[in-house]
């Protein structure tokens, strides 16, 4: 059995590790599992802030509360001094009159805002109820999958550790050039070695020039695609 040989038949195995990883990585029940995970941490980061917003709301409401007690002291204040200092001209009246309004006003706005707000948090604090309860039943869900996937996904690991362990023994026949080559292309382009195809590289479909051919003819076990860089193998049957 020719090295190249050798390196073709660890290609296969070593194909098939690659090929369970991708089915594991791709498995639907793994990839819902996660999506409902970044949903649930986004629900998280949703009712965090519903729940800063609520609180601001109450701050502010706390903080109309206060001037509305010291308006309405300034109300009374007014009122003490219409009772034992009479005004004594129209102007005099007239003014403190419109004092009297501004207040009447000030507090009418102070109310209408902190009614506004209360109806705000009051709403937000219904989206944030929604959130949990859609929160909630996502989470079921996704602890039965995870239940449901638990022993599939414990096969798999099994089954990957398997094959990955035929690779490491197949590695020890390798010639080790050749598997350091091999591991070097496996990064950029898979699989790394590749069927001459007629005239082109089975791997990226370049036809090569026939100079390069023709070192094949030449007694060359192997030639590099100067597109990809894979190792173009011929196969015996098909010379
Ligand atoms: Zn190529």
């Amino acid at each position: 059995m020719s090295k190249i040989s050798v390196l073709w038949d660890y290609q296969v195995l070593d194909m098939e590790v690659v090929k369970l990883q991708r089915a594991i990585v791709n498995s639907p029940k793994l990839q819902k599992l996660k999506k409902d995970r970044e949903f649930l941490l986004a629900q998280q980061d949703v009712i965090k802030k519903i729940e800063d917003d609520v609180l601001n709301m109450s701050d502010r409401v706390a903080a109309i509360k206060v001037a509305i007690e010291m308006l309405d002291e300034q109300l009374k204040s007014y009122q003490t001094r219409l009772e034992n200092d009479v005004p004594q001209n129209q102007d005099e009246a007239r003014n403190l009159c419109n004092e009297v309004r501004k207040i009447a006003r000030d507090i009418a706005d102070f109310e209408k805002e902190a009614r506004q707000i209360q109806k705000k948090a009051k709403d937000r604090t219904k989206q944030e109820y929604d959130v949990r309860i859609r929160a909630a039943r996502v989470k079921q869900e996704f602890n039965e999958l995870k239940d449901e996937y638990q022993p599939e996904q414990e096969q798999q690991k099994k089954e990957l550790e398997i094959k990955k362990q035929k690779v490491v023994e197949k590695a020890k026949e390798v010639d080790p050039d050749l598997l350091k080559k091999y591991e070097s292309i496996k990064p950029h382009a898979m699989p790394p070695l590749a069927r001459l195809l007629g005239q082109q590289c089975g791997g990226c479909n370049m036809a090569l020039p026939s100079v390069t051919l023709r070192q094949f003819d030449e007694g060359e076990k192997y030639l590099e695609c100067s597109n990809c860089g894979r190792i173009i193998v011929r196969m015996e049957d098909e010379k």
